[in-house]
């Protein structure tokens, strides 16, 4: 079956306006990602796609008013007065994609950093001697809010280009509190431009402040810091979520704990880097917090990935940053097979994944993880979205908002097979393109 052509909705309720300001029409295919959740028993099965051949998207606004077949819609919002209409012909047509793990506010490049790795040399050595988060650190205290804005503004329209029109944003490459609060407020700002749906996080508990690195009881100032201070001035700043490292090259459970508790206490919900290099407890943690999500997991037990699955922790794999590290691949299948949804995201950082391609990481999933081209585009939509906490994102259906992109691909099989290409043809956030 290729993709379980479902029944039109374009019929509107007796007694509404039938009125679009946006027809979206003439689809190769419209992917709603309105179908039940994959089933990891039959990964292949396409229902949740929920394709429409044929298909249209009407938008009134920044909502969807209908989806269905061409010319149902035609027939009930062809008439509507100074609709914007989008011929998308021999186009996929889906849900805005989502890349919900991102550190894409930053400056400077690690281009030499990759350089010697290649050469031989260890993300450990190489942090060592001055490079890792310390670098980019250094670049963006030294940076104006303006220079921070610009880049993260230019990031998002290239990420724009992949048809990927929600973004998570994170700080953490500030680590004082003066520079992690001007990163928030970058983010901020960049998000009420609305040019691109973005959600911040906190993420003070990265690394250590490279200014207490050194110093004696440095790292257990510079913990307490975190929850005692930066987290109250980053409120100021209204991020989404919270997040901490918890590996063996970051934090421990006992010292993220605190931290997290007290952003728990403020309304912040916790996405965490888990098991990127080792199991240090994190993904029972997250399964503890009801975390969002739990993020990497490269070194995860069976039983925290069950603990997660039970708890409906989404698990992010990110494997632009195994790639990048030369590190074996998130073992995606397993995940699954423990019960775990599983949403795929860039990790965009200068350091260890310097992509802005979420579609790339849909291939490497799908060759290299274990995924089905099924999950794939469940992991660029309705998983990554309920990590962010949002049910009407990732899908096209009415009442959701109408993040849509257009993207030049024949078929939704042909989203991880065309890899590296900008594929977007329209991206429309909130009804605007
Ligand atoms: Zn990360």
């Amino acid at each position: 079956m290729r993709g379980g052509a479902r029944s039109s909705r374009a019929a509107p309720r007796a007694g509404t306006a039938v009125t679009a300001t946006l027809l979206i029409l003439n689809a190769a295919e419209v992917v709603t990602m309105d179908g039940p959740a994959p089933d990891a028993t039959r990964p292949d099965d396409a229902a949740p796609l929920g394709c429409i051949p044929n298909g249209a998207v009407a938008v009134d606004g920044e909502r969807i008013v209908a989806v269905g077949r061409t010319e149902d819609i035609e027939r009930t919002y062809g008439a509507s007065p100074g609709a914007v209409r989008i011929d998308a012909r021999g186009a996929v047509v889906a849900p805005g994609l989502i890349d919900a793990h991102t550190h894409a506010a930053f400056l400077g490049d690690r281009a030499h950093e990759h350089a010697l790795r290649l050469r031989g040399a260890t993300y450990a050595e190489t942090a060592a001697a001055g490079g890792g988060i310390a670098s980019t650190v250094r670049a963006v205290r030294a940076a104006t809010d303006d220079t921070v804005e610009q880049a993260l503004r230019a990031r998002l329209a290239r990420m724009r280009s992949f048809g990927v029109t929600t973004v998570e944003a994170k700080s953490g490459y500030g680590l004082d509190t003066e520079t992690e609060v001007r990163l928030l407020r970058a983010i901020r700002r960049v998000r009420a431009s609305g040019e691109t749906r973005v959600f911040s996080t906190f993420l003070p508990l990265h690394a250590v402040d490279p200014d207490l690195r050194s110093m004696p009881g440095g790292r257990e100032r510079f913990v307490k810091r975190c929850s005692d201070e930066t987290l109250p001035a980053a409120l100021a700043e209204a991020p989404d979520f919270v997040d901490a490292y918890v590996d063996s090259t970051g934090f421990s459970v006992a010292e993220c704990r605190p931290l997290l508790e007290r952003a728990a206490a403020a309304g912040l919900s916790a996405r965490l880097h888990v098991g990127q290099f080792a199991d240090v407890g994190g993904a029972e943690l997250a399964a503890e917090m009801l975390a969002a999500s739990a993020d990497h997991l490269e070194h995860v037990s069976d039983a925290g990935a069950r603990a997660m699955a039970a708890a409906g922790v989404v698990g992010i794999l990110l494997p632009g940053a195994a790639f990048s590290l030369g590190q074996p691949m998130p073992d995606a299948r397993r995940l699954r097979s423990l019960g775990m949804e599983i949403a795929l995201a860039t990790d965009c950082n200068p350091g260890t994944s310097p992509t802005e391609n979420l579609p790339l990481m849909a291939t490497f999933a799908v060759r290299q993880m274990g995924l089905s081209i099924v999950e794939a585009w469940w992991g660029l939509t309705r998983a990554p979205a309920r990590s962010l906490r949002r049910d009407d994102l990732g899908v096209l259906r009415v009442g959701a908002l109408a993040d849509v992109c257009v993207l030049d691909l024949p078929t939704w099989e042909a989203l991880p097979y065309q890899f590296g290409s900008a594929l977007a043809r329209y991206t429309i956030v909130g009804g605007k393109t």
